[in-house]
């Protein structure tokens, strides 16, 4: 089968690897597609703490069962998107970690990735443990199925943030994690949700999908505070991780409001810790989702209830993979780019 590895700093490879032998407990997913996100391209760059070269990438990925030794588990023929985490207790370590033992292996203490620590979904075919997949809905196109995983990101930001329903939202980044986010946000009854973005392009999908958009070369705060009666945001989602935003996120948000970090950042960035302190800030971390998450991510797509079927997107076939990474990397003509890792560009 085909599949494409991270070959260097700013280097892909493609190559021809024998079909993966499953073991018990595990499933053949044929993948129908990959979507690229920010630390797929930080790998690519070089600037990923774990990723070894020669790992076979992508871990937003859905596909088909093709093969199964995990009885009780989907059947062969069903479509799945694959939930990519890989915790201690996964791999059968005796005891496992503290936040697997009190269930919460999202936050493994060493955690790994499917497409960074072990083969991802940039190949025809991908070995995964039977309790990594969800089915999702036959009539659910390749598409939508494949972005459970970056929904999820939102949907466990928006759990995390403890919205109930009213507040006032900012969402800093519009890329697909953001306006994921402000989509789930609205979706659970948030009454104002705005989304700051640089990029133009992105700032009219998001108005497309009728949020009022603010250019992060305005004073962002002030015109958050302006839209909540000077209060600033109940809650401020950070999607971006760029160290410009970090310094505003303190003064975007109200008098005992919540501050979500979702993006992740390269480096450490200045926060005005200050203000957390006299403004009585609750700051919260975010990492991956839970189950859970996942299976509320597939619902929302199956019944379509953010209108996602409406996103741009666009399929490179698996031969034009470097095409692909190029374009996700412009953030631009499209919310999310995916490969399409059956296709070989020349029967096109
Ligand atoms: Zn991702
Ligand atoms: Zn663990």
């Amino acid at each position: 089968m085909r599949v494409v590895t991270w070959a260097g700093v700013d280097r892909l490879a493609q190559q021809e690897t024998p079909i993966p032998e499953i073991s018990d407990g595990e499933v053949l997913v044929r993948v129908s597609r990959v979507g690229i996100c920010g630390s797929d391209l930080a790998i690519l760059r070089g600037q990923h703490a774990r990723a070894e070269t020669g790992v076979i990438l992508g871990h937003e990925f859905a596909g088909t069962v093709a093969e199964s030794r995990a009885p009780g588990g989907p059947p062969v023929g069903s479509q799945v998107a694959v939930r990519p985490l890989i915790a201690c207790a996964d791999r059968g370590t005796v005891p496992p970690c503290r936040a697997c033992a009190s269930g919460n292996a999202h936050v493994c203490r060493s955690l790994g990735l499917y497409g960074v620590d072990e083969p991802g979904g940039l190949a025809e075919f991908v070995a995964v443990r039977a309790g990594a997949v969800h089915p999702v809905r036959q009539d659910v196109s390749p598409e939508l199925t494949a972005l459970a995983e970056p929904l999820a990101v939102a949907v466990h930001a928006v759990s995390r943030s403890g919205l109930t329903g009213g507040e006032s939202v900012a969402v800093y980044g519009g890329g697909p994690i953001g306006l994921f986010t402000a989509l789930v946000a609205r979706h659970r009854g948030a009454a104002d949700v705005v989304i700051v973005e640089p990029n133009a392009w992105r700032r009219g999908v998001a108005e497309s999908f009728g949020f009022p958009v603010l250019d992060s070369g305005v004073d962002t705060p002030a015109a958050i505070r302006e839209r909540t009666s000077g209060d600033g945001a109940d809650i401020v989602f950070d999607s971006a991780g760029h160290p410009a935003v970090a310094r505003q996120l303190t003064e975007a948000a109200r008098i005992q409001g919540t501050i979500v970090i979702v993006g992740v950042y390269k480096s450490p960035p200045e926060v005005d810790l200050r203000t957390v302190n006299f403004a009585e800030h609750r700051l919260v971390g975010t990492r991956v989702y839970s189950r859970d998450d996942f299976a509320t991510a597939v619902t929302l797509l199956e019944n379509d209830d953010l209108a996602l079927s409406g996103l741009p997107t666009r399929t490179f076939p698996v031969a034009e993979a470097a095409d692909a990474f190029a374009a996700a990397g412009r953030g631009e003509g499209s919310v999310k780019v995916l490969i399409d890792p059956s296709q070989n560009g020349d029967d096109r």
